[in-house]
């Protein structure tokens, strides 16, 4: 089985929001063949464009997987929905976790239900500051490296908080 180094990007502002993080991040780790390696700290950010919805608690992880893109994908949405994630209409609404598949090695996909880069990347210093914080040297396929990615990136804002669970697999 091919190991493969992932970034996924967490959010929520709807609920408890630091433990709909936390128990993620445990599901996440609890998965076959997905290990979580580092979190970031958690990100308190605003709502895209100005929305009137709550302030959102954001986090960044790194994963190995043996997983194929769309099997994670799946593994993950069922850790929303089990979070009560519900899909509805309104696109960027109030949700209880997002759970998003940044970075896959370096693939570049272009699926109906999986574009990886995730597509808002270059745009949302909620996802790239955590990245950095994880692993400065990333290059973003299509995009070039990290530090470059970030330098033009509209800051919006977000304060760093610090990051309430534990990092390693303990099994
Ligand atoms: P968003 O995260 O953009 O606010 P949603 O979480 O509501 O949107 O996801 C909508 C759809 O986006 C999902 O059903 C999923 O199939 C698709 N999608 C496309 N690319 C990705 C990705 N990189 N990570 C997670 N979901 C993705
Ligand atoms: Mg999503």
């Amino acid at each position: 089985m091919k190991i493969v180094e992932a970034y996924l990007g967490l959010g929520c502002n709807l609920g408890e929001c630091e433990a709909n993080l936390c128990s993620a991040l445990q599901q996440i780790n609890e998965l076959t063949s997905v290990t979580v390696n580092s979190i970031s700290s958690f990100y308190r950010s605003k709502p895209l464009d100005n929305m009137p919805q709550a302030d959102y608690l954001n986090a960044v992880v790194q994963i190995e997987t043996g997983l194929l893109p769309i099997p994670l994908l799946d593994k993950l949405q069922a850790i929303e929905y089990q979070h009560g994630r519900r899909r509805h209409q309104e696109r960027w609404g109030p949700r209880s976790l997002d759970i998003d598949i940044l970075l896959y090695g370096d693939q570049v996909i272009n699926h109906s239900r999986l574009r990886i880069p995730h597509p808002g990347i270059s745009q949302r210093d909620f996802v790239l500051i955590p990245l950095v914080e994880i692993n400065p040297q990333i290059r973003i396929p299509g995009l070039g490296k990290i530090s470059e990615v970030v330098a033009l990136c509209p800051d919006r804002g977000l304060s760093k908080l610090p990051t309430p669970c534990l990092s390693k697999k303990h099994r």
